[in-house]
């Protein structure tokens, strides 16, 4: 690899069946490993679903590689420009399912036997005007917290697995209206679309997914929101190219915030908005408990004196012996 050269990011999937999958995830992490990429993709009897970062001729030759085995040959590969690597590490891991959605008895979802329509970017930049469509954010509650749809519908779940739970208790504000999907580049809307379409609900998806969305050249990411999350060290990619609303909230001030912090008690390591003023003011403690925590690593880095903490503490009217939160 050349010295500067510049990196990629690849996000993609294929529901292809791959025969044992825990031989194929070690001969393929060698090869990914050769290459020089790090990541994470998981493999199932159903699928490949992975991110991998690496300079760009080494990107280009895994796209290759994978284009010359004829079951991934047809793989969109969704590639984004960085500066280095946005992983530390490079996992492939087998797994029972690519993409999980906890189901009832009977039921099933099979993207290669029933999905909704792909819209492409234009299309679901018309469909979202629409006045009989609703628009439906199939991520977790914190994806949508730092970047959505204009008025799209927030499900409050912390896992992809707890979607359809959540689609049956609130089937009244989805029901005589043609429901628009989206995702980050698509994988969970070709899981769980076709499950709605069992349910008899019409619906829709984004084809290629938010990160399709705003490269477009076309709709450059209009009407969306914020930043997209995405699941690697960047945290958040820019989507909308033509204006840029701030939907983030401070966890500390609700203030709009688009910076993402870990919560500085180890073992919470809750990750969220916040000021770099009040990540100092807070001593980056999501909770009280997490603040006055003994392995506060905040505390430790900033080498606080216990006077230092408890000034702090009364600062925002906590003291060192306050147990509620
Ligand atoms: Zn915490």
């Amino acid at each position: 690899m050349k010295e500067n050269e510049m990196y990629h990011v690849l996000l993609y999937y294929n529901f292809v069946p791959i025969e044992d999958e825990e031989a194929f995830a070690v001969e393929h992490l060698e090869a990914c490993k050769n290459l020089g990429l790090k990541g994470r993709i998981l493999v199932s009897k159903d699928g490949i679903n992975g991110t991998v970062s690496g300079p760009v001729s080494q990107t280009d030759a895994y796209i290759e590689l994978m284009r010359a085995d004829k079951r991934f040959k047809d793989t969109v590969f969704k590639t984004d420009e960085h500066d280095g690597h946005a992983f530390k590490k490079m996992h492939v891991r087998a797994r029972e399912e690519i993409v999980t959605l906890r189901l009832n008895d009977g039921e099933d979802t099979d993207p290669n036997r029933l999905a909704a329509p792909y819209l492409n970017p234009a299309e679901f930049y018309e469909a979202m005007q629409d006045e009989d469509t609703v628009i439906l954010d199939t991520r977790n509650d914190y994806e949508f917290d730092v970047g959505h749809f204009r008025g799209a519908i927030r499900p409050n779940i912390r896992n992809f697995r707890d979607l359809p739970e959540w689609v049956e208790e609130n089937k009244d504000v989805l029901e005589g209206k043609r429901v628009l999907t989206y995702c980050t580049g698509g994988i969970r809307c070709a899981k769980v679309t076709g499950w709605m379409l069992d349910k008899g609900m019409d619906v829709a998806q984004l084809d290629g997914g938010i990160v399709t969305y705003g490269k477009d050249p076309e709709v450059q990411g209009k009407l969306w929101d914020g930043q997209c999350y995405v699941f690697d060290e960047r945290l958040t990619v820019p989507i909308n190219q033509t204006e840029h609303v701030i939907v983030g909230r401070d966890h500390y001030d609700g203030t709009p915030c688009e910076r993402y912090v870990n919560c500085a008690e180890p073992e919470c390591n809750e990750q969220f908005l916040c000021s770099e003023e009040n990540e100092h003011k807070y001593m980056r403690g999501c909770t009280h408990a997490c603040r006055v925590d003994p392995r506060n690593r905040y505390i430790m880095e900033q080498n606080l004196s216990e006077e230092e903490v408890t000034r702090r503490l009364s600062i925002i009217e906590e003291d060192t012996l306050a147990t509620s939160v």
